[in-house]
């Protein structure tokens, strides 16, 4: 037996038998060719990617009619790095210039774009080095004229063992067989990721050399809650295991019965709770586990797809797909927050010193008003097709609130000059996420509809720790004194000005939280979907009284241990163990 950790993308606990995906490289020829037989390689280049393109399409057909434009977005990016003219210059330039046969000479041009990106600070960027890869497989196949191995064929039920997945192979693959899926490689925002969690695949991805320890058939268990993978479990863990995973699963059918509840509290406060979201797609998962809205879309992953900068056009048609997709419930969506950890080669956003403490998010937009009056211009003109609001990331105060809210005034007079329709009334509101914001709420209320309270960075500042850092890790403390003192002010100060307020840090679906939250007076919890009926589990069994009175305990005390502790054994009293 032997446990592995990695990092939990998709929750979860599946027993099963393991299949090893090994679609190794195929051998590629290397062999000289004449001058003349150069225009013979092109023909064969031009007609394999043809034959990629028509197969790319054919899958996005078959996608669409699976699972709705899911997974487009992969496809777009394969037919669009297909149809490059860049690249195929490129292949075209190197044929005449090394005289090799063209599978060898077209995938040194891919080695090299992957190089690029895998070097590249970006973890994004990253992880689309994958795409180009998948890319030049497909086009090896073709000019090899070699089979795929697909995972379409996948007849019984198993648990996907493999060091990457291509995207067009998690698109293709036999969905209701594959039941987990332990990767070397990946982190949350890959797309294995992305598509486990909206496929509802239990997935646990970093976990840098399960293939070494698995073999074809071994038992493997997967626990998508806790992040590991254990291997050739002994009789009585894997019993154990068997019965948490029957357990998780019977919890899951039970809390899907509350979909259609409000999150109301036993003596009558109705909460609202709603999702987070990264990319469009998401929201019919959103929708699925009946969240009241979209209170966080982060819409800088728009920014962050390969193909460029998206015009105003491209974002406003994004904006609108999920406010039509939300059919007439809120969608709040942030405006960009690049820097920071998201950094993109485009913008030189990158090399700074200080980059959690530098040149990201609204400052970032206020030093170019070309791309924030863009992003602005689409959000309004997006509104007449849904219930939207706007928030801006990173305020740190007044002065920085104000020039947002007059680039947003300029816009609305643009459009209002240019006669082009938009809701006046679009709420406005904002993150607090940074200490001096927290501490002046009092001032920022009186400028704002609302208030979103982003835990992830106000922990990182409030407690000087890295949020990405796991040598400090143990210092990320959610019950920090420190860090609920400053809740408790936000949200006193935010209701003395009749000013909602939500959280959309992570804080915010954990469900060890969700009293003291209450407890505080938080109105809105936005948390990723698969999150809602749990928190909405316990809100719906405590009453306002018991949680204020959970509070009224906790702002005594002096440690997060302590607190933790605390609100652990009163969970434990009340509810079944918990999924952190
Ligand atoms: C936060 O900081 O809590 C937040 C929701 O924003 P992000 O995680 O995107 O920084
Ligand atoms: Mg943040």
């Amino acid at each position: 037996m032997k446990t592995l950790s990695g990092i939990s993308v998709s929750p979860g606990i599946v027993v099963g038998k393991a299949f090893l995906f090994v679609d190794e490289k195929p051998p590629i020829p290397q062999y000289a060719i004449s001058s003349a037989q150069v225009a013979g390689e092109i023909a064969r280049f031009k007609d394999a990617q043809g034959k990629a393109v028509a197969e790319a399409q054919a899958l996005k057909i078959r996608t669409e009619a699976e699972m709705g434009s899911a997974g487009d977005r992969f496809l777009d990016a394969h037919l669009l790095m297909l149809s490059d003219p860049d690249f195929t210059g490129q292949v075209e330039a190197k044929l005449g210039e090394l005289h090799f046969n063209v599978e060898w000479v077209m995938y040194e041009v891919i080695a090299e774009l992957v190089k690029r990106l895998e070097t590249s600070q970006d973890a994004y960027l990253r992880e689309r080095a994958v795409d180009i890869y998948d890319v030049g497989k497909r086009l090896l196949d073709h000019l090899l004229k070699r089979e795929r191995i697909s995972l379409a064929d996948l007849s019984e039920e198993v648990v996907l063992v493999t060091h990457n997945l291509m995207p067009s192979d998690t698109l293709l693959m036999n969905k209701r067989m594959v039941k987990g899926i332990a990767m070397d490689v990946g982190g949350k925002t890959s797309h294995t990721a992305i598509l486990a969690r909206s496929f509802e695949i239990t997935a646990v991805l970093g976990l840098s050399e399960i293939t070494r320890h698995v073999r074809g058939g071994d038992t493997v268990i997967v626990d998508g809650n806790a992040g590991a993978v254990i291997v050739d479990p002994d009789p009585k863990t894997r019993e154990r295991y068997l019965s948490s995973s029957k357990e998780w699963q019977k919890r899951e059918v039970r809390l899907s019965t509350l979909n259609e509840l409000p999150a109301e509290t036993r003596d009558g406060k109705l909460i609202s709770l709603k999702a987070n979201i990264e990319v469009p797609e998401e929201t019919e998962s959103v929708l699925s586990h009946g969240a009241d809205g979209i209170g966080l879309y982060r819409s800088e992953f728009l920014f962050l797809k390969p193909g460029g900068f998206p015009s105003e056009d491209a974002q406003c048609e994004a904006y609108g797909q999920v406010l039509d997709a939300m059919g007439g419930k809120a969608v709040t969506i942030r405006t960009l927050d690049l820097g920071g950890d998201k950094v993109i080669s485009e913008l030189r956003v990158h090399g700074e010193k200080n980059p959690i403490l530098g040149w990201r998010a609204i400052r970032f937009c206020l030093a170019r008003p070309d791309l924030f009056k863009t992003q602005l211009r689409a959000l309004l003109r997006a509104s007449v097709r849904g219930d939207l609001r706007i928030m801006f990331p990173m305020i740190s105060g007044a002065e920085e609130l104000g020039k947002a809210l007059a680039a947003l005034e300029e816009v609305r007079r643009e459009l209002r000059s240019e006669r082009i329709p938009f809701r006046e009334e679009v709420p406005i509101g904002i993150m607090i996420e940074i200490p001096s914001a927290a501490l002046t709420s009092d001032i920022l209320a009186r400028k704002v509809q609302f208030f979103s309270i982003g835990t992830n960075d106000l922990i990182q500042y409030t407690i000087a720790v890295d949020r990405g850092n796991e040598r400090v890790a143990y210092l990320y403390e959610p019950f920090h004194p420190g860090v609920l003192r400053l809740l408790r002010l936000i949200i006193d100060n935010a209701h003395a000005m009749s000013v909602p307020v939500s959280m959309c840090g992570e804080m915010a679906g954990d469900p060890l939280a969700t009293v003291a939250l209450l407890g505080l007076g938080l109105d809105t919890f936005s948390m990723s979907a698969a999150r809602i009926p749990e928190v909405k589990q316990i809100i719906r069994a405590v009453s306002m009284s018991e949680a204020e009175e959970v509070v009224g305990t906790i702002m005594e005390m002096k440690s997060s241990v302590e607190i933790e502790k605390y609100v652990s054994g009163w969970m434990h009293e009340r509810f079944e163990p918990l999924a952190r």
